[in-house]
């Protein structure tokens, strides 16, 4: 499908991918790339009756950080006990595991912690991660979603992971 990037105005190729998770249902896939100036854009919407305003999981096991993580570009990421939000961004959906949604959250606090001050508050986070992907300490991931296009389905043992865009 052809479309008017929003950055450039030229034509720019906007893809649509289903993917069927399972034991939760479809989700759409929209990726928008502009070859003129290398715009890029995801979208993700929920197909599946699952749809939910919030949602919320206990990641308090080393497997809890291979659930997936559907987060479209209306979702807010919070997680209470490191004291972190991610807020939404137009054409930043994406889908991860909690592990990749912690790796984001690694690199936003490394970035942080060059300056200075937040330094020792950032190398406190770190370890919080840490004691986290390895099962020693628990976190709540909410996302809060509007439109319901959001999810965390927790990992099954047969999981395909194909789906997993970064
Ligand atoms: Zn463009």
């Amino acid at each position: 499908m052809k479309e008017e990037c929003p950055l450039c105005g030229a034509e720019s190729e906007l893809h649509c991918v289903p993917y069927e998770i399972p034991f939760f249902g479809e989700i759409m896939i929209f990726t928008t790339v502009c070859a003129s100036c290398g715009f890029r854009a995801t979208e993700v919407m929920v197909l599946s009756e699952e749809k939910r305003g919030r949602c919320e999981m206990v990641v308090s096991s080393a497997e809890d950080v291979n659930a997936i993580v559907v987060r479209s570009s209306s979702g807010t990421i919070e997680i209470p006990e490191l004291g972190v939000s991610v807020e939404p961004k137009s054409g930043e959906a994406f889908i991860s595991t909690v592990e990749g949604v912690l790796k984001r959250v690694e690199n936003v606090v490394k970035m942080l912690s060059k300056d200075g001050k937040s330094k020792k508050r950032a190398d406190e986070v770190l370890k919080q991660i840490e004691e986290i992907k390895s099962g020693k300490a628990s976190m709540t991931l909410i996302i809060d979603d509007p439109t319901g296009n959001s999810a965390i389905i927790p990992d099954k043992l047969f999981f395909e992971k194909e789906i997993i865009t970064e």
